[in-house]
């Protein structure tokens, strides 16, 4: 049985919210003279940094930011916290990408993640390729690296992750307090599955590991948590043998059932695909909008005709990863795997490109918004997993019913399958 993931990003205005009222509040004047207070930033420059998200819907500002150097330094905090008469909140923050204020605190502490990179005997990234491990390749990385380079140190091994996020510069505690889903979720589930261990900071300050064996209860917590039961400081991700390139087609749909049908055929292939995802493309939306300029100017022009007379139409995108080793029978396996879809005929676009040029494409999008500042805008997103039965009713109602007549939307519309076992 599938469902369906829907991510929207639209760059509609939204007022943003007060900052709140100065207040007397401040934290405990022990915690001012500890050792870590070195590491306690409380100037305006921290603090407003630490009081917005990528979504610019609401603001908290906190008291102080911890700058953390070693994992202990997370532990004393949150233990100091646990012991006071008068607790503050602490939240983890990682690059901050959440879009309803998930990584601030209110009046208390926000601990900056990413300043544990490569500063910590303790933390970074390493790779274990012991063939005669039980749990086969894996990397044990620290909560705030970034997906991008635990990417770029696992290739240096030959091996990579195997499950994803669309975009990479993410931290590896904030998407494991998520799920962490993209289009391998298919074949391998979302990030959260595929995770052997972890140590994390629990509320009373202890560093404790856990797995599915060992602390279970925390373990499953912790993912996909929201960063309520713990601070991840260390997890060990499973690893698989990467490719170098891959093939990446993207195929036109005006007829929505045809669309999912096709969609959850090719995710019903065993030993098929590699990644498989899909978007809504409604007039005014660029169809290779955030996610890097695919098509060329010519068939930007083909598609816009295409959505000028349709309202709305569809895009089915997969890939499909290849090596050394299946340069010369890759030709001859993607035609056979996309024989018999109903895509419209002459709108189907192909790429080469390499492994980490297709999962960074989402990077190379948002460079380009950057530079022309589109990118400094409210982002509302919402997720939702649809089931199977209702999603023609989701097409008529939301995507015709609603975007197709307003047409006025201009972010993103991502629509893919999700094996529910997974
Ligand atoms: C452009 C863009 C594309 C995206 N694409 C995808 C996608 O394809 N798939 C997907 O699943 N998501 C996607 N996301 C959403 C993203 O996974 C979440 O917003 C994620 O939380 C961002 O990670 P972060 O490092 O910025 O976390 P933050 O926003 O900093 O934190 C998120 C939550 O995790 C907690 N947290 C952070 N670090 C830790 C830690 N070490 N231990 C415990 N809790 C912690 C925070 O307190 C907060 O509750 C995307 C986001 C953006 C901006």
């Amino acid at each position: 049985m599938a469902g369906i993931v829907l991510f929207i990003v639209s760059c509609l205005m939204f007022i943003i919210g007060k900052l709140s009222p100065s207040s007397s509040i401040s934290l405990p004047r022990e915690l001012l003279t500890h050792y870590i207070c070195n590491k306690l930033r409380l100037d305006n420059d921290a603090i407003e940094l630490a009081s917005r998200d990528y979504g610019k819907l609401v603001q908290e500002t906190p008291l102080g930011v911890l700058y953390p150097s070693l994992v202990d330094d997370i532990a004393t905090l949150v233990k100091f916290s646990y012991d006071s008469p008068n607790p503050f909140s602490i939240a983890a923050r990682g690059r901050s990408h959440s879009i309803r204020g998930q990584a601030m605190a209110h009046n208390g502490v926000v601990v900056q993640m990413t300043s544990l990179k490569h500063s910590s005997y303790d933390s970074g990234i390493r790779v274990v390729r012991n063939p005669s491990s039980l749990l086969g390749f894996y990397a044990d990385v620290g909560g705030g690296e970034l997906w991008i380079d635990v990417l770029l140190a696992t290739l240096e091994h030959g091996l990579a992750p195997v499950s994803w996020t669309d975009y990479l510069h993410l931290t590896v505690g904030g998407t494991l307090s998520n799920a962490g889903i993209s289009g391998q979720a298919f074949v391998y589930g979302p990030q959260i599955s595929n995770v052997h261990e972890m140590d994390v900071i629990t509320g009373k300050g202890e560093l404790v590991t856990c797995s599915k064996h060992i602390n279970s209860e925390l373990f499953y917590a912790v993912l996909g948590g929201l960063g309520q039961f713990g601070i991840i400081t260390r997890a060990r991700v499973a690893l698989g043998k990467a490719p170098n390139r891959v093939k990446w087609v993207k195929m036109l749909y005006h007829d929505f059932s045809s669309f999912t049908r096709d969609q959850e055929h090719l995710i019903s292939i065993n030993g098929g695909l590699d990644y498989l995802e899909g978007f809504v493309v409604v007039n005014q939306s660029p169809p290779s909008n955030l996610r890097s300029s695919f098509f060329s100017p010519a068939d930007q022009l083909k598609i816009n005709s295409l959505v000028a007379k349709h309202g709305v139409i569809y895009c089915l995108e997969v890939v499909k990863y290849y090596d050394d080793l299946t340069i010369d029978t890759i030709e001859k396996e993607l035609p056979l795997l996309l024989k018999g879809l109903n895509y419209l005929p002459g709108f189907i676009f192909k790429k080469d490109k390499s492994f980490v040029e297709f999962l960074n494409r989402v990077r190379i999008g948002e460079i380009e918004l950057e530079e022309t500042g589109t990118q400094d805008v409210p982002h509302p997103w919402l997720n939702l997993f649809v089931p199977k039965s209702t999603i023609m009713d989701f097409n008529a109602g939301v995507f015709l019913e609603i975007l197709k007549k307003q047409n006025k939307n201009k972010g993103p519309i991502l629509v893919y399958p999700m094996n529910r076992n997974k």
